[in-house]
């Protein structure tokens, strides 16, 4: 059997532009054909779940027009070598069986064994992908079934789907798991959480896992009227607003209202559109933090709007990985049966 040499994170994959020492996630254009190299593994893959925020504007480009989103994924993984939405940067993660290993893949650390069910946990934006057929689209959820194969660098991250969960609720909870292992972090006792988008799916994980910590009020804030059903039923959700994120004023005087001016601690971003940056920053108290996981997030805007209204507040980038967090994103659906409910009905 021959294999490609080891390549950790993937260089020898870069097509466009060449040779210019770019990362697989900055190119262009990656090479997702076979042989393996050494320290790859070969992935079946069944299904992507698409970034909400990618989906949504693949979607809306295409006036919702199932063929034609269809043929939107196809086009732009033929073109990319990749799931990589060029207008929002973003990917998403897939799930998949391992075909192979290669001899070098680094078991003992991540190990794995051919016909292993895993998930993905490094974006698709930079992860190897080449479909040969579109099985099914699921519009509702952002999810794709394929057919098709992708390759995992040895840097890259994977979980084996658990036996407990159904996998497509487990793949849901995967791709947004960074987001509650980051409120885990970021939040402390006593404090005001508001989840901006708190209908969605990393929203509910965030609102619960932000409720754990003693003394917290949680305020989730979302658009729809089926959003807001959704969050009043939910036992760790103090409160519900309905506001249009795009909308700071808005936005701002409701929490001023609930909060009665003191604002919230911690304001977490997890909408899956653009221009909802400076509701959150005009929700967040002085010296507060707005944590930005949506990946409609713009940087200009959050940080040249916060210094316009003089907003003295620390503004995160939502990083979709910290130690722990797949565990942690699973173990809340073990710990809470109206969340493991929801999720099942949702991502059937
Ligand atoms: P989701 O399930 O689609 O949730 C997004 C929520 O935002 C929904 O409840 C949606 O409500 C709500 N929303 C839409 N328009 C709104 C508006 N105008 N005002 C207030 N709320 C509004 O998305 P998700 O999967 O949780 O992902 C959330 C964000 O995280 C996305 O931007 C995604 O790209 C990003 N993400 C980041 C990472 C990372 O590594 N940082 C990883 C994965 C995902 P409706 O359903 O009623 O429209």
């Amino acid at each position: 059997m021959s294999f490609r040499p080891a390549d950790a994170l993937g260089l020898q994959r870069v097509l466009e532009p060449r040779g210019a020492g770019l990362l697989p996630q900055q190119a262009e254009r990656i090479d997702p054909s076979l042989p393996i190299a050494r320290d790859e593994l070969l992935i079946d893959v069944e299904c992507l779940n698409i970034d909400s925020a990618s989906f949504h504007q693949i979607s809306n480009s295409c006036a919702g027009d199932s063929a034609k989103i269809q043929q939107a994924v196809l086009d732009l993984v033929a073109r990319r070598g990749k799931h990589h939405n060029p207008v929002t940067g973003s990917g998403g993660m897939l799930i998949g069986t391992v075909r192979e290993i290669g001899p070098d893949f680094p078991v003992a650390e991540k190990p794995v064994k051919v016909g292993d069910r895993i998930a993905t946990l490094v974006s698709l934006s930079l992860t190897p992908l080449e479909i040969r057929k579109i099985r099914a689209l699921h519009p509702a959820i952002d999810r794709v079934d394929i057919e098709g194969h992708a390759i995992l660098f040895s840097s890259g991250l994977f979980a084996r789907l658990p036996s407990d969960l159904p996998e497509t609720v487990a793949l849901a909870v995967l791709d947004v798991a960074g987001a509650p292992a980051q409120t885990r972090k970021l939040v402390g006792g006593g404090d005001t959480v508001l989840v901006v988008g708190g209908g969605g799916k990393s929203g509910v994980l965030c609102l619960y896992e932000a409720k754990k910590k003693a003394g917290v009020t949680t305020i989730a804030l979302d658009y729809s009227d089926a959003a807001i059903e959704r969050l009043r039923k939910l036992p760790f959700v103090d409160h519900v607003i309905q506001a249009d994120a795009r909308k700071p004023l808005e936005v701002m005087q409701k929490v001023s209202h609930l909060t009665q001016g003191k604002m919230a601690d911690v304001v977490i971003n997890v909408a899956n559109l653009p221009e909802t940056e400076m509701s959150c920053i005009l929700s967040a108290r002085q010296r507060g933090l707005v944590y930005f996981f949506s990946m409609a997030t713009s940087f200009s805007r959050a940080a040249l709007g916060a210094e316009g209204v003089g907003a003295d507040v620390d503004l995160r980038i939502g990083n979709g990985y910290t130690e722990g967090h797949a565990d942690l994103a699973l173990q809340i659906l073990r710990e809470s049966p109206a969340l493991r409910e929801l999720f099942t009905q949702t991502y059937k």
